[in-house]
């Protein structure tokens, strides 16, 4: 199959590693890749000069083909196009023979897309065609299509670009016609591409495609808009100011209500839900009591986010400049409008947008070497963390229904059309922003809510913390902050938050109760008086396999101390994603973006000194997650996990690879490898003996060095990931713990029996959230190693090394 890929409508983070995706994995697949620059309009502008394929072969690439099964591989063969620099330079200058002036449909190889992952837009350009819209500009695209042979097109762009890309394949049969009526293509040529294979991906800063959680480039968009928020909040705070924030999404509110959870907001405006008012009121009354609320609780800063397409109930646009004007008139603020634009399109993209472009490219060609003239042409999504094909016009319809439901004022419609995610944040935003002063609950329902960190610090504890404390403040609950952990405990450390304490918490790292890895058995006598003396209803613990292990001891312990039954809750966060049975905990976002950044440079550095193999060691203890994830986000060529452990076999066959795929490198274009290892992969072969031994065996091909990022892993500031899940996550949490509180106050007699599912562990499965009672996750855990029975991203090592062309060189 010959495969093209382009990048259409606005840019977005994330693009290139579609691109990058599509090549690789279709040539892994035995198909011929080629790009289309400046998308639909290079397709329309085809190739006015001829193609000029010679890159020069690796020297030894002939005898390569002698030495691995006689015949070259696709991916020996598909070498030869690509030395890696020739699409980085749009200029159309020419690059060892090859040149790209006069062509827009390009072959490529696999060198071409290298190191593309870290590159922000996109690289093969992208383009708002006004050709393609119309009849004879598509009739110019098919026939340049054909022209090249190329009959399997995957398009990645917005909602526009997928609509283009669906018209473009029911047209395809009468441009064929029309091409061969007109005597531009033969019989032959007509017959052969009958029938135009599509598949979409979407990409778009907004987030804004329906049937799927996420679009690529939007968590990169978050990150950029946070970062500006984090800046902007020490000036605020400075000058007692007011900041309105204007970001993207038309049409869709997902930036500025995830921005909001994230950084903490006072107050947002997003387009599928107006600001709801009282009977009489305005919104900007509204908007000015909550504030001046904050302000005289204390806040000396204020963070307004508004979306580009925010409304009114009435569809009148809300501007960030009127905000503005009503803060500053009414209340007295000083207050300044910043708004975002297209900084949040740009910059490097963030973990997520180098890993799910890439399970999705992998989908997207699997997508298309399977279509057939019967199947719809798919778009490529995400959901329940699968990597999803949906029916592409129905996902682009349903996204326009959501535009037309706005447009009705059916903002109920509107919202019931957007992911449970979305709509939990928004109630999350609302329960965490606001000082609530009325409603709270009749005083034999409230709780006095111990919440403690327990394990290493990991990214987003205090942002899970403050939502608690919020939570606690708007029901009329205690929440009493357990310093130090059980250590703390039993030293009485022990003092109750309150909500403005807590406001700056979102965007902290670290851990700001202090943690540490006591478990309650160290004296469970004594934590039991603890509880009993300082009166706890309930307890929240935030933290990673010592907090499951203790929330274990303390519901076993239930069978001796009465203090024990109460409702316990267990939020995972950590940064090596070890608890059993949640995809995702806490900290492990942050830390996989610490890892990116890291290896970006370390990378940089392995490229500058062009065939140097770095050997870089993750934490993670005896899980695998973020050594696998991190290769998959960064591009590595191999990687070590303590579910697989080392040997002597794969490590000369690691060794062989490299030296193989070396010799490959185009001359004088060696490029700098990774490899990652995690700490616990193995106690003899340690990262230094694996250094040592690549460096011995690389001889003249390659040189080897090692790096170990230790605790930078635990990142500094939270991603916005990690932030916003902690919001949403610990409501949950408090929920769980109110309801089985009132059951228990339910209970007749003197002495409560908790029941065994009130002490339980929040999971994350698909994008389902789910209780799990301790004992029940004792089944799933492998309590020796410290992590789960089973890992849901296993099969990614394997994606790793066929990425790095492992499985077709050895
Ligand atoms: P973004 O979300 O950034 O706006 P988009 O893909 O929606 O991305 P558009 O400008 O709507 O951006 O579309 C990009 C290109 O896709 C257009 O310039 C045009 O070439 C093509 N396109 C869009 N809609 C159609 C259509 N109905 N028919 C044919 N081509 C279309």
């Amino acid at each position: 199959m010959k495969l093209a890929v382009l990048t259409s409508g606005g840019d977005s983070a994330g693009m290139n590693a579609v691109v990058r995706a599509v090549v690789k994995i279709g040539i892994l697949r035995g198909c011929e890749t080629w790009i289309v620059r400046e998308g639909y309009e290079g397709l329309v502008r085809g190739n006015t000069q001829a193609h000029s394929l010679h890159t020069e072969l690796p020297a030894d690439l002939s005898a390569l083909k002698c030495a691995h099964r006689g015949v070259p591989t696709n991916l020996m063969e598909n070498l030869r196009f690509g030395d890696g620099d020739l699409l980085r330079d749009g200029t159309g200058d020419h690059h060892h023979g090859r040149t790209l002036k006069g062509r827009y449909i390009v072959r490529v190889g696999w060198d071409d897309v290298r190191g593309w992952f870290a590159e922000g837009g996109t690289l093969i350009g992208t383009a708002r065609s006004a050709a393609f819209r119309t009849p004879e500009g598509r009739l110019s695209a098919a026939r340049n299509l054909i022209k090249e042979g190329i009959d399997a097109l995957a398009v990645c762009g917005g909602d526009g670009s997928l609509t283009g890309a669906d018209l473009f394949r029911s047209e395809w049969p009468s441009l064929v016609s029309q091409l061969l009526t007109q005597g531009v293509i033969t019989e032959e040529q007509a017959e052969k591409h009958g029938h135009l294979k599509i598949v979409g991906l979407v990409g778009s800063i907004d987030n804004d495609m329906s049937m799927t959680d996420l679009t690529i480039g939007a968590p990169t968009a978050l990150h950029r808009i946070c970062e500006a928020i984090d800046n902007i909040n020490s000036t605020a705070a400075s000058h007692s100011r007011a900041f309105v924030l204007e970001v993207m999404g038309r049409h869709c509110g997902w930036l500025a209500l995830l921005a909001g959870v994230s950084s903490g907001a006072d107050f947002i405006f997003i387009p599928e839900r107006p600001p709801q008012t009282i009977p009489g009121g305005t919104w900007e009354d509204d908007m000015c009591e909550a504030i001046r609320g904050h302000r005289e609780a204390g806040k000396r800063k204020t963070i307004v986010i508004v979306a580009e397409g925010a409304l009114d109930e009435n569809l009148q646009p809300i501007r960030a400049e009127y905000v503005k004007e009503v803060l500053a008139e009414r209340l007295g603020l000083d207050t300044r409008v910043t708004t975002l634009g297209h900084t949040q399109r740009g910059g490097r993209p963030c973990a997520f947008d180098r890993i799910l472009p890439t399970l999705q490219g992998e989908e997207a060609v699997k997508a298309l070497l399977e279509a057939t003239p019967d199947t719809p042409s798919y778009m490529i999504g995400v959901r329940e963390n699968k990597i999803i094909r949906v029916p592409l016009m129905e996902a682009v319809a349903m996204t326009r229904a959501v535009a037309d439901a706005i447009g009705a004022k059916d903002f109920a419609k509107a919202m019931s059309m957007r992911d449970p995610e979305f709509y939990q944040s928004l109630e999350g935003f609302f329960a965490t922003s606001t000082l609530f002063k009325e409603k709270q609950l009749p005083h034999h329902r409230r709780m006095r809510v111990a919440i403690m960190h327990m394990g290493a610090p990991a990214g987003g504890m205090n942002a899970a913390t403050r939502a608690a404390v919020r939570y606690c403040t708007k029901q009329g609950h205690h929440p009493l902050a357990v310093h130090n952990g059980f250590r703390g405990l039993l030293d009485d450390n022990i003092h109750e938050l309150s909500w403005l304490g807590v406001d700056a918490w979102t965007s902290r790292g670290g851990s700001e109760l202090g943690t540490n890895r006591t478990l309650p058995d160290v004296d469970l006598g004594a934590v039991a008086a603890r509880f009993q003396e300082h009166n706890f209803h309930a307890l929240l613990m935030i933290g990673g396999f010592e907090a499951f292990n203790a929330l274990l001891i303390l519901e076993t312990g239930r069978k001796h101390y009465p203090a024990f039954h109460i409702p316990m809750a267990h939020l995972p966060a950590t940064i090596s994603n070890n608890v059993p049975m949640t995809e995702f905990s806490l900290g492990s976002d942050t830390s996989l973006n610490a890892l990116v950044d890291a290896c970006d440079s370390i990378k940089q550095s392995a490229s500058a000194s062009r065939n140097r193999v770095f050997v870089v060691e993750t934490q993670g203890g005896k899980c695998g997650y973020l050594a696998t994830m991190g290769a998959l986000a960064t591009g590595a060529s191999i990687v070590y996990t303590p579910e697989q452990g080392m040997n002597l076999d794969t490590l000369r066959q690691d060794v062989k690879f490299l030296k193989i795929r070396y010799g490959l490198d185009a001359k004088g274009k060696s490029e700098g490898r990774m490899v990652i290892r995690n700490e616990c992969s193995s106690t003899v072969y340690t990262t230094d003996v694996v250094t040592k031994m690549f460096k011995e065996e690389g001889g003249n091909l390659f040189d080897s060095r090692s790096a170990s990022l230790g605790h930078t892993l635990q990142g500094g500031v939270p991603s916005p990931m990690d932030r916003a899940r902690a919001a949403r996550l610990s409501l949950r949490c408090m929920a769980f713990l109110e309801e089985h509180h009132d059951a228990l106050q339910k209970q007749v007699g003197k002495v409560k029996q908790a029941p065994p599912e009130s002490a339980a562990v929040i999971t994350i499965q698909g994008s389902a959230l789910e209780w799990v009672p301790v004992q029940e996750m004792v089944q799933h855990a492998d309590m020796k190693n410290r992590r789960g029975k089973t890992a849901w991203w296993a099969e990614i090592k394997d994606l790793v090394e066929a990425l790095a062309g492992r499985s077709e060189i050895l």
